[in-house]
């Protein structure tokens, strides 16, 4: 089944001048990126899109963190998306994640961790409304 999943390339990342090397790995995996956008989150935009972690000890942080500078928005289409596209970013703490990972190449720390995307059907349908609206 194709699914949809909304993947995100954050500020260390594009800071590092590899948004290219992420997107021709994404090719790669056989996605097809069907909207992309390069956006400047404002904080209350960061802190929409992270609220389901408002009560964590990093919300404000990675809010900061998210806000500080470009992040590239894509919509990733493939069989399995969510699901590939996480096991293609590795762990969520670049120095656990698998050899090869895109945050293990890519990640300086658990916060600034090269990419995000989305963890299940609902969340993804609701992070591609938030950025793509539909
Ligand atoms: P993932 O992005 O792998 O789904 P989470 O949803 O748990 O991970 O966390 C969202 C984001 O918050 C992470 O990608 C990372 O940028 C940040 N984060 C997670 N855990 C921590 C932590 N312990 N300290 C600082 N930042 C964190
Ligand atoms: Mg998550």
């Amino acid at each position: 089944m194709i699914e949809k999943t909304l993947a995100i390339i954050k500020p260390d990342a594009v800071k590092k001048n590899v948004i290219g090397k992420i997107i021709s790995r994404i090719e790669d995996e056989g996605f097809k990126i069907t909207a992309m956008r390069l956006a400047k989150l404002t904080k209350d935009e960061a802190k929409g899109f992270y609220i389901v972690h408002k009560d964590k000890s990093f919300y404000i942080p990675l809010t900061d963190y998210m806000s500080s500078g470009p992040v590239m928005l894509m919509r990733l289409e493939r069989e399995n998306a969510i699901g590939h596209w996480r096991k293609v970013m590795g762990a969520t703490d670049p120095a656990k994640a698998e050899p090869g990972t895109i945050r293990r190449l890519y990640g300086f720390s658990i916060e600034s961790n090269a990419t995000h995307g989305s963890d299940a059907p609902e969340t993804a349908e609701w992070e591609l409304n938030y950025f793509f609206k539909g």
